[in-house]
């Protein structure tokens, strides 16, 4: 639509859309809106609403991807919960444990980690182990850790779904929702969480090209949740001195291809705690909108991923370089 139409020349159009039979998907910028319309291309050339008041053109986006799609929408998005903003120069901090062991230690990583910076505490209360009878999660209960740690910390909640019976019991207790590699591609819980408003972090599959993750994202906007932060954690490749291999093209060619924010896990994309800092910097260099950090009280005795999470002197450390970079490129702590 042209810079000003009114409220009412877009509903004309959303009408028409949708009269003909397309679904539209309005995003509201500061300074124009756009509508997007999913279905056949051949509508609109019968049908063409380049006549309609205020509408400034009619493009065809070529891409498979649509409504995650830069020719889409030109400006960057920029997500906010709980007044903390990620994207477009804002850089969210997520940390935690992996796993949430119990109500103590989480207390203790969310004071440590939000004293540091850290705004988003993450943490799986149902964790996708790959094997059965390793530690699987404490369930409700660790969502109720999560929730308070967070209340008294002044954070978001960011936590794995790993099934689409779970939203309700989620929904309750988080701010973000977090899909994991492995269900990158479960479409039906794409479609679920796309059916909520609340953001969702979109982890990259271990064998996800850029298309496949931004195609994904495209089944959560598709259902009306525009709300996606896409997210590195490193791909399988030969390599095996390190759990995975940090992508790092992946970064600035999302931000090509995507208004979409995009952030960095260095603690599953390397599987080495040394490694951590090197690679979230990268990231942060890279583009990267914000990184998720995996810190443990006592990493030498976590349930899980131990070997990668940081020590909170470690986290601190961090945190310090991070401020000092992101002052160097302009950019804020979200
Ligand atoms: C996690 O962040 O807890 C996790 C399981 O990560 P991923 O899905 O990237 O393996
Ligand atoms: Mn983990």
């Amino acid at each position: 639509m042209k810079n000003g139409a009114t409220k009412e020349q877009i509903e004309a159009v959303i009408k028409r859309v949708e009269e003909l039979g397309m679904k539209a998907h309005p995003v509201y910028g500061e300074q124009k809106t756009i509508i997007g319309c999913i279905g056949n291309e051949d509508i609109l050339r019968a049908h063409p609403v380049e006549p309609y008041e205020g509408v400034e053109s009619v493009q065809a986006i070529t891409k498979p991807f649509k409504l995650a799609s830069r020719d889409f929408k030109k400006e960057d998005t920029v997500i906010e919960v709980k007044g903390i903003k990620i994207g477009g120069g804002n850089f969210v901090v997520m940390a935690g444990p992996c796993s949430v062991e119990g109500k103590d230690m989480l207390f203790e990583t969310a004071k440590k980690a939000s004293e540091a910076g850290a705004r988003v505490l993450r943490g799986g209360a149902f964790k996708p182990r790959t094997s059965p009878y390793d530690f699987q999660g404490l369930g409700e209960e660790g969502l109720r850790y999560l929730q308070e740690a967070a209340k008294e910390y002044n954070m978001a909640v960011v936590t794995e779904i790993m099934d689409a019976r779970e939203i309700d019991l989620i929904d309750k207790y988080s701010d973000m929702f977090q899909i994991g590699a492995r269900n990158m591609q479960n479409f039906s819980l794409l479609k679920e969480v796309g059916k909520s408003r609340k953001p969702v972090v979109l982890k990259r599959g271990m064998a996800a090209t850029v298309k496949d993750l931004l195609m994904a994202a495209e089944y959560i906007m598709s259902e009306g949740n525009g709300n996606v932060i896409l997210c590195e954690r490193g791909i399988r490749t030969f390599e095996t001195y390190t759990r995975n291999t940090i992508d790092m093209n992946i970064i600035p060619s999302a931000k090509e291809l995507s208004h979409l924010p995009i952030i960095l896990d260095p603690s599953h994309g390397t599987g080495k705690r040394s490694l951590v800092t090197p690679l979230a910097l990268s990231g942060l260099v890279a583009g990267a909108d914000g990184i998720m950090i995996e810190v443990h009280p006592k990493p030498e005795v976590a349930l899980s991923d131990g070997p990668q999470s940081l020590r909170f002197n470690e986290f601190d450390d961090l945190m310090e370089k991070v401020k000092k970079y992101l002052e160097f490129e302009n950019r804020r702590l979200g």
